[in-house]
């Protein structure tokens, strides 16, 4: 994945909050209807809600002035997004939401953008207050995304993730996708509480993925508004296999295997990692949201 060099990155559409300390430093657990949503769309890798995390009453390391708001100052163009870490995320945030913002104006809707928060330890949200454990997830109650960089070593040493550059920015565009359905009002069908390979939590799930293959498919054609040229000038085969590999290894069934030693299909909330390789490659191919449909 490359970026183009003389592109101006938009670090308005991410808040970096990393190293911030929660105000009176006891965390909540999400109350009500948004709660739960957090808890389902958090469990992005899928850990048993007993390793959930919310609601630890751990206090993250007091901010210092040069830890926040980090990127606001080191991540400027997209040649910084092919030097840096955390400001190549900034970069794919822009192309995801400069995307979504055409395609949504083409088919005459409106899209929001919504930012990304990046959190270090714990991070206070509408959906209550979440730690690092829960992964990246989305919350409908503030429409924000949020992540903690550091679920990405996570996914190539404990999710055996190639972990590459494509990988991470399947996750965000993942996340995104959720965002896409809330503004279209599909979130919602998976806040019935139910769980296994075929229930609308799973359905749901995949669509993000869906949505996220969408994206790539148009990421090196999609134009940034600072240039009028595509903000990312290139994806290779590797990348979308970096992409696939990720979306494989966040899979219900490899989760459980690794980490409870069986498979049961019965309480999976995201699908088999087979699910997900073929809805984000689905998305890819066709670049299509229609051909998105989990649900039919
Ligand atoms: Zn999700």
């Amino acid at each position: 994945m490359q970026f183009d060099d003389d592109a101006n990155l938009d670090t308005s559409e991410v808040q970096d909050v990393r190293g911030s300390r929660i105000p009176g430093g006891r965390a909540t657990v999400g109350g009500g209807l948004a709660g739960l949503i957090a808890l389902l769309l958090g469990l992005f890798f899928g850990v048993g809600p007993d390793n959930l995390g919310l609601s630890s009453g751990s206090d993250s390391p007091v901010a210092t002035a040069s830890s926040l708001a980090q990127v606001q100052s080191t991540c400027r163009t997209g040649q910084d997004a092919n030097t840096k870490e955390d400001c190549r995320i900034v970069a794919v945030v822009n192309s995801v939401q400069d995307f979504w913002t055409q395609e949504f104006e083409r088919r005459s809707g409106t899209y929001t953008r919504s930012p990304t928060v990046f959190f270090s330890g714990q991070v206070a949200t509408a959906c209550g207050t979440a730690t690092s454990a829960v992964g990246p997830f989305y919350c409908p109650g503030d429409r924000k995304v949020y992540l903690d960089l550091g679920f990405f070593d996570e996914l190539r040493t404990k999710f055996g993730s190639s972990g590459g550059q494509f990988a991470q920015a399947y996750v965000v565009a993942h996340e995104y996708g959720h965002h896409v359905q809330d503004l279209m009002g599909t979130l919602g069908r998976s806040q019935d509480g139910r769980t296994g390979a075929n229930s609308n939590a799973v359905k749901v799930e995949l669509q993000a993925d869906c949505y996220a293959g969408v994206w790539a498919h148009h990421a090196t054609t999609t134009k940034d508004e600072s240039t009028g040229r595509p903000l990312i000038t290139s994806l290779t085969d590797a990348d979308i296999q970096d992409g696939l590999d990720a979306a494989a290894a966040v899979g219900d069934d490899r989760i459980q295997e690794r980490f409870q030693g069986r498979v049961t299909p019965e309480s999976w909330t995201h699908g088999s990692a087979a699910q997900r390789q073929q809805w984000f490659y689905q998305g890819y191919r066709t670049g299509d949201m229609a051909q998105c449909n989990t649900f039919r």
